[in-house]
């Protein structure tokens, strides 16, 4: 089962704690307005170029729709993706913060995650668990409204050790909203206190 059906059975799988995004890379603009003729308002997307294709005559339709980054963003298309969309849960560096911040000052303001890299993964984008503290309070310093954490943690292992660290720094930090779980771990991730599931492969089919 895939789809409408697919997501629906998750929905109630979970009730009502726990926001369901739909993780639409590669998705076609056609196949994301069957879910949006049904409902459904919360979508994610990796890339800056291929949202800025596929989204905005979506989002002239559909104007209560949330859209998510949830890949990882340079500093150059840090101004499109701040026109794009309504969270970015990808900032990880004091970098993007300052450039994020500067453009602030000309457009409307956005939501901010903070994106952990909890496996402390080497090749993976995120901030460092124990830098964590140090990079909110820098964006606090600049005015960025941080309202969240997400996570990737590392393929092929159990998650849910993981989840529980992100609970607890979430929690150490009194944000309100903590991005965690797809397709193959969202059911660890809403029983460790994920407010929000990322899932792609579940719903579309396919990798
Ligand atoms: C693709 C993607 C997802 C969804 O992954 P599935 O395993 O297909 O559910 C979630 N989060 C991020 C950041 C992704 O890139």
């Amino acid at each position: 089962m895939y789809g409408i059906p697919k997501l629906q059975a998750i929905k109630s799988e979970l009730g009502e704690q726990v926001h369901i995004m739909l993780a639409s890379k590669n998705q076609s603009e056609q196949q994301l307005r069957l879910f949006l003729e049904n409902g459904h308002r919360l979508f994610g997307e990796n890339r800056v170029q291929e949202a800025a294709e596929k989204w905005p005559r979506l989002l002239t339709a559909y104007p209560k729709c949330q859209l998510h980054l949830i890949g990882p963003l340079q500093t150059n298309k840090a101004k499109q993706a701040l026109q794009l969309f309504d969270v970015i849960q990808s900032l990880d560096r004091p970098k993007l913060a300052n450039k994020l911040a500067i453009l602030e000052q000309e457009l409307p303001p956005r939501q901010y995650y903070l994106q952990v890299n909890i496996g402390r993964e080497p090749q993976k984008s995120g901030v460092m668990p124990e830098e964590l503290e140090e990079l909110y309070k820098y964006c606090k310093q600049l005015k960025l409204n941080v309202t969240g954490l997400m996570c990737i943690p590392p393929a092929g292992e159990d998650s849910t050790p993981y989840f529980v660290q992100m609970r607890k720094l979430c929690d150490d930090l009194e944000l309100a909203n903590l991005s965690m779980g797809m397709s193959a771990d969202y059911k660890q991730a809403a029983r460790s206190g994920s407010t929000m599931v990322r899932l792609g492969s579940i719903i579309f089919g396919g990798r």
